[in-house]
């Protein structure tokens, strides 16, 4: 059945003759096999969003459903892949028509010819349902890739054939209770828009640690949470992705990258293969799928992109793996949203957006979480989503920054000032928080220290004094500040400079552990509170601030977390000397 073109409009066609599609086929377009997506029906009339671009498109010519949705290839060699918004992968369009990607160009998200060593971990006679891992294959030599049982297959093998196997070669044969055969190779497709099925959604509990001080202390996330950070041009958005993909203790990385001029891309495409995993001095590649959307390329190849991204991201986390996606930037992404909807007439929204800009963005972030997977085993997974937003200004209120704040439980709120001071990471503890505080407190208290949390909240108490007191300072000047709130303004400043100013590129001083992060929180709140033990027996603040401990404690981020015991003799040093104010006082 083929349909005809009556109307293009930028990257939207209406197709007439297309009575028997289904929301969301995938369809091709004219001679040149455009990819297109049917986004709206209405009698035999289908709109198409085109991944390509239409300009020589014409009406009359034919459209013809695939009669399948937009899916993905699934299966090993996905890792180190670098694609387009439909998982086209970038270097194959590019060989076969140069930096301007032509068109109608069908290239395969896998390599197909590849053999992988297939290495089984159940045996003939095993019982099997969806979601059971039957072997692995080595996909470099960080990631082991694990073949999994497909979702609703159940039953025995009656085969399963190892050694060197193409993504395409049956690896297994599966017998069900029918005693129909259900032949299992290692790629599975799966469709973008369609969440991948797990067993249970589970509450998230444990942080995802990134060693990066101000997120792991003040503003935690989850494994399996949702985060968003705005980017202000030169805030330090770049390099706090850069951090959390190197850092964070997630087992696989997924960036989406939108950008908006088509260099803002190539610099991901140019910076991502160059960082090496600190973990292993492989090159992070080793763990991660990028996934690319230059300006030049058509806005629907954009609008599809974070669902392929977040797909990806499932499928690892269905293996068990930790995975972290980063959505960079959802603004763009939702620009792409609203240009379509402009072109479909719909009935704009505030500020030209899509009435459902709110619920596509929250399809997006729910598909993120940790979760029981499917299958025989208890086995866990998770992903955590974490979506940059760049609104037009820095200014927040605009209808996508206020829909993603709905939606993400963690807010890291980059600022331009702190940013202009070399205040890094900008993230400013006033305007940032964390909605996983309260639930991951148990999972400190129980695997860092008993009294993590007091800390913690010691530490905010006292940056939010701060604030308060430089208006004080601002309106009447410093002098008027009782010497309990001097000790407060400093120590304050102790735990900006000392404790959330973090260098990425310091080698000691880019990763913190949760040790060394409660080691160095807990020094600088003892201080203060010896501090203000010696005030109340009459000691100045000169004195108290001009003890030398203050001065290593200045410098104890720089202590390589080989040499953690330090810190416990800076504290001892710290007490003694705070002590010894009380006694040349003659008390
Ligand atoms: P953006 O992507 O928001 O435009 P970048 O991430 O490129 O900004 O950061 C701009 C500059 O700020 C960097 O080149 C670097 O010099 C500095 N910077 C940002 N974050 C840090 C950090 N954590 N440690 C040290 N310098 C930083």
């Amino acid at each position: 059945m083929k349909g005809r073109i009556v109307k293009i409009s930028g990257p939207l066609i209406v197709a007439e003759g297309m009575q028997d599609v289904k929301m969301y086929d995938v369809v091709r377009v004219s001679g040149e096999k455009l990819i297109g997506e049917v986004i709206e029906l209405r009698g035999d009339r289908a709109s198409i969003q085109v991944y390509e671009e239409t300009s020589m498109l014409g009406p009359g010519e034919e459209v013809v459903s695939t009669n399948a949705p937009l899916s993905v290839e699934l299966g090993p060699g996905l890792i180190e892949g670098i694609y387009d918004g439909i998982q086209r992968p970038l270097n194959q369009l590019v060989k076969k028509s140069g930096e301007r990607i032509g068109r109608g160009i069908e290239v395969s998200a896998l390599n197909h010819r590849k053999k992988w060593d297939f290495v089984p971990v159940k045996k003939v006679g095993d019982k099997v349902t969806g979601g059971d891992i039957i072997g692995t294959v080595r996909e470099n030599e960080v990631i082991e890739h694990r073949i999994m049982i497909p979702a609703g297959v159940e039953g025995k093998l009656t085969a399963v054939y190892d050694g060197e196997k193409t993504v395409d070669d049956i690896v297994a044969a599966v017998e069900d209770k029918d005693g129909n055969s259900h032949f299992i190779t290692m790629l599975q497709k799966w469709p973008v828009r369609k969440g991948r099925p797990y067993a249970e959604k589970m509450s998230p509990s444990e942080p995802m640690v990134t060693g990066q001080r101000v997120i792991d202390t003040l503003f935690p996330i989850a494994k399996g949470g949702v985060a968003a950070v705005p980017g202000p041009f030169g805030s330090g958005k770049t390099v706090v992705q850069h951090q959390l993909a190197k850092w964070a203790d997630a087992d696989i990385i997924v960036y989406v990258g939108c950008g908006e001029r088509g260099n803002e891309m190539t610099d991901v495409l140019n910076e991502f293969p160059h960082l090496t995993d600190p973990k292993t001095g492989q090159p992070l590649m080793k763990r991660t799928v990028l996934i690319a959307n230059t300006s030049d390329m058509p806005v629907a190849a954009r609008e599809a992109s974070i669902y392929t991204g977040i797909t990806i991201a499932e499928y690892f986390r269905d293996m068990g793996y930790n995975v972290a996606i980063m959505a960079d930037s959802t603004s763009r992404w939702a620009e792409a949203l609203r240009e379509m909807s402009g072109r479909l007439e719909e009935m704009p929204g505030e500020e030209g957006y899509p009435a459902y800009l709110g619920s596509r963005l929250a399809e997006f972030y729910e598909r993120a979480g940790i979760v029981k997977l499917l299958g025989s085993d208890d086995r866990v997974g998770s992903v955590t989503a974490i979506g940059a937003v760049s609104p037009p200004g820095g200014d927040m209120s605009e209808p996508v920054s206020q829909a993603t704040l709905r939606i993400v439980k963690v807010f890291w709120g980059l600022s331009a000032s702190l940013a202009s001071k070399r205040h890094f990471p900008a993230i400013d503890w006033l305007a940032s928080y964390s909605l996983y505080s309260d639930r991951l407190s148990q999972w400190y208290s129980d695997n860092i220290a008993a009294d993590y949390n007091s800390y913690r909240a010691a530490a905010m108490r006292i940056l939010q004094e701060e604030a308060q007191l430089d208006e004080i300072v601002r309106l009447v000047g410093m002098d008027a500040l009782s010497p309990r709130d001097r000790l407060t303004m400093e120590t304050a400043k102790s735990i900006r400079e000392d404790y959330l100013h973090q260098n990425a590129f310091h080698e000691v001083d880019t990763y913190s552990s949760m040790a060394k992060q409660y080691k160095m929180l807990k020094l600088v709140i003892d201080c203060y509170r010896s501090s203000t033990d010696a005030l109340e027996r009459s000691a100045s603040v000169d004195e108290i601030l001009s003890i030398p401990a203050r001065e290593r404690i200045g410098r104890s981020k720089y202590v390589p977390e080989s040499d953690i015991s330090v810190f416990d003799d800076i504290a001892s040093q710290m007490k003694t000397q705070l002590g010894e104010l009380k006694s040349s006082d003659g008390f």
